[in-house]
């Protein structure tokens, strides 16, 4: 049987990079996307290829995770990876609050909730594995320049949401990850950044097969690399 894989936030950058790339390694891929009609790319995609379905799922709507849960038999791997950068150029002094409550929603709530809903699913699959995109902005130690107070507090807050789901979980076998996917060109990462959505997709899926229980509670780099908390 095919493994499978719930990827959030499919409709482009990292996530539709790593549709294509689960795909191409013979996995039976749930992309999911809060506006479908316009997921134009992830439609034709799916219209050739028989493994990839699609779903509709804004992930600030917990209400929808368990609807979801029932449409699907098992899993074997979640990868939280829809994100929201907030506001750009705002420092010190400026800091917008409600930007900050839809940031924390979708990096750090959702990740946790539809893992809730999942987790069943995951039970029954083989590999029992969890993935969150994380930022490596996220991270206190890399932290130097300060600033970004919305982004960085919401990856900082998911990468505890992976420890303690990583504590929680490990009896029962199961590996949960954050992981860095580099600097990448998207809409989030800009026009600048150093690596393509391709590029990326590989590095992280290489990262995530070679994962086991032994690396549960690990932040982890796209090249493989661990970073510091
Ligand atoms: P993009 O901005 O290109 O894509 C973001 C994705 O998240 C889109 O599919 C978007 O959907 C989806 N999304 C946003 N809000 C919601 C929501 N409420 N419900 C469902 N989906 C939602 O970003 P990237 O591909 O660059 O980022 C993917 C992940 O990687 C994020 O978690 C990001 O924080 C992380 N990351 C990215 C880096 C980079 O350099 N690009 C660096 C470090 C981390 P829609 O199209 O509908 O808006």
């Amino acid at each position: 049987m095919k493994k499978s894989v719930l990827i959030t936030g499919a409709n482009r950058g990292i996530g539709l990079g790593l549709v294509k790339q689960y795909l191409s390694q013979g996995w039976l891929v749930h992309a999911t996307s809060r506006s479908l009609e316009t997921a134009s790319d992830l439609q034709d995609l799916a219209s050739n290829n028989a493994d990839l379905i699609i779903h509709s799922l804004d992930v600030t709507n917990y209400e929808q995770f368990d609807q979801l849960a029932t449409q699907l038999p098992s899993l074997d791997l979640v990868i939280n990876n829809a994100g929201y950068y907030g506001p750009k150029g705002y420092g010190f002094g400026q800091t917008d609050v409600e930007e900050w409550r839809r940031v924390f929603e979708i990096n750090t709530i959702a990740p946790l909730k539809l893992i809730e809903s999942l987790y069943p699913l995951l039970k029954k699959g083989t590999t029992k594995k969890i993935a969150c995109v994380s930022s490596k902005v996220g991270s206190m130690a890399e932290n130097t320049s300060g600033g970004g107070y919305i982004y960085r507090s919401s990856k900082a807050a998911l990468n505890s949401v992976v420890k303690s789901l990583s504590n929680d979980l490990r009896d029962e076998g199961f590996t949960v990850i954050a992981l860095h996917p580099g600097w990448v060109q998207t809409e989030m990462g800009g026009p600048n950044a150093l690596i393509d959505t391709t590029t990326s997709a590989k590095g992280l899926f290489k990262v995530i097969e070679h994962s086991s229980v032994n690396h549960s509670g690990e932040f982890i780099n796209y090249d493989g690399t661990r970073i510091a908390w």
